[in-house]
């Protein structure tokens, strides 16, 4: 009974029994390897004590090492067609539940308020659907859902980005937006050969350890957010360029560069040379200018 469902013979079966095909549109690509979920859960640190939340279980390779291992696992799944065999293929696991939906769709807070209270530990681990990564990683660290930590398969670009550090060419606004929720790291390289099908991109594991408060003081969080997003608009102009034509007026540039010299940050930097203190610093001299 216990026989993994992650095997390439185990999987075949289920497809083939239930006539399954792979909808690329909704990024199904299943995985295939016992050792990466292993890994996948163990970067999760799982105990009884604490409850897994899964977005899309497909027909349940991960979900079944994330019921061993945790006390509740609520998984999401939008495709119909996978209901019926998650039913059958966890049938062994009295500690699961499917949520039939869209992840983006569903109110998150009250799906942990109804099914999850009792657990002061909740981590969401996932091999994501790839259409979909970044609005699904930010809405789970947008809307402060009570996580401890969020480990996840993506496209390895993705993950380089959010956990790129300033300088480097992979910094970005993604980067800024990540690392002010959670400390993050990347935890594995994958290869394509662990899925089916294959996808056509390289995919890592990213762990993202949801952080209790921001690591530097905002005033203005949504001018925050702006105030990056504006620096990193074109790659190649300097900040201070960047910010007079995104978010301030040709007539202001003396003010926005005086406002700089302030806080330190020399005007002919670029965007992307910018720490999330930097950032903080500069958003928040803007508020009290009243620029
Ligand atoms: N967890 C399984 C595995 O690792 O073998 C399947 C992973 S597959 C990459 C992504 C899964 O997410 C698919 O089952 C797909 O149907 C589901 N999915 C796609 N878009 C979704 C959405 N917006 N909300 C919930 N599930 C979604």
């Amino acid at each position: 009974a216990d026989k993994d469902i992650a095997t390439p013979t185990r999987t075949r079966q289920i497809l083939e029994k239930y006539g399954f095909s792979f909808k690329k549109s909704l990024g199904q690509n299943f995985l295939i390897d016992t050792n990466i979920l292993h890994n996948i859960v163990s970067a999760a640190e799982l105990t009884k004590a604490k409850a897994a939340i899964e977005v899309g279980p497909g027909i349940g390779a991960l979900t079944e090492q994330l019921c061993r291992k945790a006390g509740q696992v609520v998984s999401i799944e939008i495709d119909q067609r996978l209901l019926p065999i998650l039913e059958e293929t966890l049938a062994p696991y009295d500690n699961f539940r499917v949520v039939h939906g869209d992840v983006l769709k569903l109110d998150l807070h009250q799906l942990i308020r109804d099914q999850l209270s009792h657990y002061e530990k909740i981590s969401v681990v996932a091999n994501l659907p790839y259409y979909v990564t970044t609005p699904i990683l930010m809405k789970l660290l947008e809307e402060r859902l009570p996580l401890e930590n969020i480990v996840v398969m993506i496209q390895k670009e993705v993950a380089d980005r959010i956990a790129a550090k300033p300088g480097s060419k992979d910094y970005g606004s993604l980067s800024v937006a990540a690392q002010f929720y959670a400390e993050t790291e990347v935890a594995m390289v994958v290869p394509a050969s662990v899925f089916v099908p294959k996808p056509n991109v390289d995919s890592a594991v990213i762990k993202l350890a949801v952080r209790e408060k921001p690591p530097v003081e905002v005033a203005d969080q949504k001018l925050f957010f702006q105030v990056v997003r504006a620096s990193f608009a074109q790659r190649r102009k300097t900040l201070i360029n960047n910010l007079v034509g995104q978010l301030f007026a040709k007539e202001q540039k003396e003010q926005v560069v005086q406002l700089l010299k302030r806080v330190e940050i020399e005007p002919e930097r670029r965007g992307e040379t910018l720490s999330i203190e930097e950032f903080a610093r500069l958003s928040n001299e803007i508020f009290a200018a009243k620029l």
